[in-house]
């Protein structure tokens, strides 16, 4: 671990860029408290701000846009909507400002409380700025693009061991079925609520695009808790939860899988539940047992996938041996994390930190394959936490602290959003880490991510480093509907291809809107023209 106490590089780029960003984006916001949001005492540069919001939302009624959430301060501070639409005031709605501008920042501030929706869609606004003064015919996909097709919320009441009754609560968001059938994962954890739900709805919209495979988009899950539960808990719950959703999904319709808290044990009980009560032993869920319509490799997919395009990322940016002898700093234990860290001892390169909810544990002579194997155990099958195995040697546990102050090469966050934050990102550049690769959904936040492309530090993007997953899901559901099994060779090459695919696509999409190299916004870019034109293509619906 490097504890340096000396002053990151990035302190003198990265952070003076996100103090500039933040400053340009807070002050035109309206900071005021409740007393100040009745009109008593809003400064005159404040003040001065107004007529561009109210512009921006339709509404010339200042003292309205003031009074619509006249006790919380903070959030007006913070709001998203305002972040949004006032980073692209000069650009582009002021190019094309037709009304436009106003009906979507409308569409916006109904969804003002969803703090991490807001953030996807503003990362998207940002990356497709130049499409969208080039075209505004986008404008309009945008606002549709940007409204689930459908949201299902449902009471999910089980019973546990002791005989008391819990009451959860289920969705199900049905984002877009522009492209194919409604698919993304379902997560099972307390955090869940319908601002996760739509990011991870919104970002999987844009990552099923670049899988090439036919896809639409949607997620869902619960806020339930699967720590600490029993197994046969854990089953009455699942039972609980599909007797619901099982009247909303189904092959050609809609086809869940798994995410955090969501692994094979739940799709299993899950899909035994889908098959009694609908009676047909059919293709409604991805992740399946390799005996029971599963494909191979499908539980490795997303984990392989990052680092397929981790090492074609690499050697695009000069470095030929890809990542051979890097040592890699990765986050999380669960599915994601294990899988990219059994792709990297593959390929040559030392994972040096798992981490989970309760601390990080890191290996100073690097993880073997046996250390591995212990991890999986103790996650998959003894369902415990990183602390149980502090006690071999090898080994240091750190309690309540993430892998980002470990020195590293190449980081890997795979546990969960924005988990990878600016002063993260400060010691990751100060360390020496020259690459991260998102394995988990959005895991950092736009002002660390800032930090490390001041910093020049290579960046894969979860829409594209993640996608294999997906895209092998895509793969279960071919072999599904035309009842066929391939082999575990065969669906290896077919995701290698395909991460190479969206590594081409992405770089070849940046370079169109003159960014080369920022494949962040080459992902964003491509997805949504592949979105975007097929929305147009059938109309306003
Ligand atoms: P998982 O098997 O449930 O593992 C999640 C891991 O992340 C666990 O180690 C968990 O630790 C940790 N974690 C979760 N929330 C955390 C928090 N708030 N703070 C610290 N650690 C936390 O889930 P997964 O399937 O690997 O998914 C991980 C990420 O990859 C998610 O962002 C997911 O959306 C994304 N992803 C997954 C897939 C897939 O195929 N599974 C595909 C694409 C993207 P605890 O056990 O202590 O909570």
């Amino acid at each position: 671990m490097n504890n340096t106490q000396t002053t990151p590089q990035c302190l003198s780029t990265g952070l003076n860029a996100i103090k500039n960003a933040k400053q340009n984006a807070a002050a035109p916001m309206i900071r005021l408290s409740s007393r100040q949001a009745h009109g008593s005492r809003i400064s005159q540069e404040r003040r001065a701000l107004l007529p561009k919001l109210s512009a921006r939302r339709g509404t010339s009624d200042i003292k309205a846009i003031l009074s619509e959430d006249p006790t919380d301060s903070e959030y007006l501070t913070d709001n998203h909507v305002d972040r949004a639409m006032l980073t692209w005031s000069d650009s582009v709605c002021d190019t094309v400002d037709d009304g436009r501008c106003s009906v979507l920042t409308q569409a916006l501030y109904r969804d003002r409380t969803e703090p991490e929706f807001l953030q996807t869609v503003h990362e998207i606004m940002v990356s497709t700025e130049s499409l969208l003064m080039e075209n505004p015919k986008y404008f309009d996909v945008f606002q549709r693009m940007i409204e689930p097709e459908r949201v299902i919320t449902f009471r999910v009441p089980w019973v546990d061991d002791n005989g008391r009754t819990h009451v959860n609560r289920g969705f199900r968001v049905q984002m877009s079925s522009t492209l194919g059938p409604y698919k993304g994962g379902l997560r099972f954890h307390p955090t869940v609520n319908l601002s996760i739900l739509k990011f991870l709805a919104f970002e999987q919209l844009f990552k099923n695009a670049l899988t090439g495979v036919s896809l639409g988009a949607g997620k869902g899950g619960a806020d339930f808790d699967p720590k600490g539960k029993s197994d046969t808990e854990v089953m009455r719950f699942c039972q609980s939860f599909m007797t619901e959703l099982c009247k909303h999904i189904g092959p050609g319709v809609d086809v869940p899988a798994g995410d955090i808290g969501v692994g094979g044990r739940e799709i299993g009980y899950l899909y035994g539940q889908y098959k009694r009560l609908t009676g047909r032993f059919e293709g409604a869920l991805t992740g399946k047992g390799p005996t029971w319509g599963g494909s191979h490799i499908r539980p490795e997919a997303t984990g392989y996938g990052a680092v397929y395009f981790s090492e074609h990322m690499m050697r695009g940016a000069g470095h030929v041996k890809g990542l051979e002898g890097m040592r890699a700093a990765i986050s999380g234990s669960g599915n994601v994390a294990q899988f990219a860290a059994e792709k990297l001892l593959d390929l040559g390169a030392t994972p040096m930190t798992f981490s989970d909810s309760g601390g990080t544990l890191y290996c100073e002579t690097g993880f073997t394959r046996d250390h591995l194997a212990l991890i999986q155990d103790l996650k998959n099958n003894k369902r415990g936490r990183l602390s149980a195995i502090a006690d071999v040697p090898e080994f240091t546990y750190l309690p309540e602290s993430t892998p980002w102050g470990m020195s590293c090469d190449v980081a890997f966050p795979c546990a969960t959003q924005n988990e990878l934050k600016a002063e993260d990102a400060q010691n990751l550049v100060a360390n020496g880490c020259m690459a991260v690769v998102e394995g988990a959904n959005m895991p950092t936040t736009p002002e660390a991510y800032q930090c490390l492309k001041e910093s020049g530090v290579l960046f894969g993007p979860a829409k594209a480093a993640n996608a294999g997953g997906v895209g092998v899901s895509g793969l279960e559901m071919a072999q599904n509907s035309g009842g066929l099994s391939w082999t575990r060779e065969e669906v290896d090459s077919q995701l290698k291809d395909m991460m190479k695919n969206i590594y081409d696509e992405t770089s070849a999409a940046a370079l169109r809107v003159g960014q080369p190299n920022d494949l962040r916004t080459g992902a964003d870019v491509a997805a949504f023209l592949r979105v975007a034109d097929a929305m147009i293509d059938q109309g306003c619906v």
